[in-house]
């Protein structure tokens, strides 16, 4: 496992390499980004971002799509992997903000993952990019790059890689850093291809150690 000073040189290196790391998802505003955040499971956002610009037009409250008929919302997204849940998620957590949140997104975890197709993840995702609240939300970049790099254990959950993080990074950080490394795992770090060879955390990586070893033995 890294220590703090190796952990402090990830974070340096990644905020280097992705200073302007940022919510990748097009919105205006925190409802725009919840629905977006909520389409983009087990999707990418480049995807995302080809449908919500049409959509966006069409639905700008939770009653603009309580006012269609499911089919209607479901051929809107049918692009999107899992359209139909979503579609009907995106439903029933319109009619909750209306009848428990006056039509507004609630700022806080604890509410926003009572909201129909909403996780933890989604919570964390809502609370820092659209109300500025420290958060680190866990996705597949953040969880692969943080197992790879030996910050988190292989075994680890979803959930004990965030708590990992939350305790090894300065809270002031939580949110920088996640746009980071998702960054760094989208672009550098990828799911099949990493580019060890060129990269600046090799020294310290375990898992880029073995995957140059293992690319030295089969050039031998
Ligand atoms: S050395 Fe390879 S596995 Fe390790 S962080 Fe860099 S790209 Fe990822």
């Amino acid at each position: 496992m890294l220590t703090k000073k190796q952990i402090n040189t990830v974070l340096d290196t990644i905020a280097d390499m992705y200073p302007d790391a940022e919510c990748e998802l097009a919105h205006r505003n925190p409802f725009e980004l919840l629905i977006a955040v909520v389409l983009s499971a087990q999707c990418t956002d480049a995807l995302v971002n080809k449908v919500t610009p049409a959509l966006f037009e069409k639905y700008k409250t939770p009653e603009d799509y309580l006012a269609v008929p499911l089919e209607e919302l479901e051929q809107d997204i049918r692009s999107i992997g899992l359209y139909r849940s979503k579609a009907k998620n995106i439903k029933k957590l319109s009619q909750s903000l209306l009848d428990e949140h006056h039509g507004e997104v609630p700022a806080t975890r604890e509410e926003l993952v009572k909201l129909a197709g909403v996780g933890r993840k989604t919570a964390n995702v809502v609370t820092s990019v659209a109300f500025g609240i420290p958060a680190i939300a866990v996705d597949t970049h953040v969880e692969r790059v943080s197992k790879r790099l030996g910050i988190c254990k292989w075994k680890d959950s979803v959930r004990e890689v965030e708590e990992t993080l939350m305790k090894k990074i300065p809270e002031e950080l939580w949110s920088d850093t996640h746009h980071r490394l998702i960054f760094f795992g989208r672009y550098h770090c990828k799911a099949q291809s990493p580019n060890c060879d060129s990269c600046p955390l090799l020294d310290l990586c375990r898992e880029g150690q073995k995957r140059m070893k293992r690319r030295e033995k089969q050039r031998a």
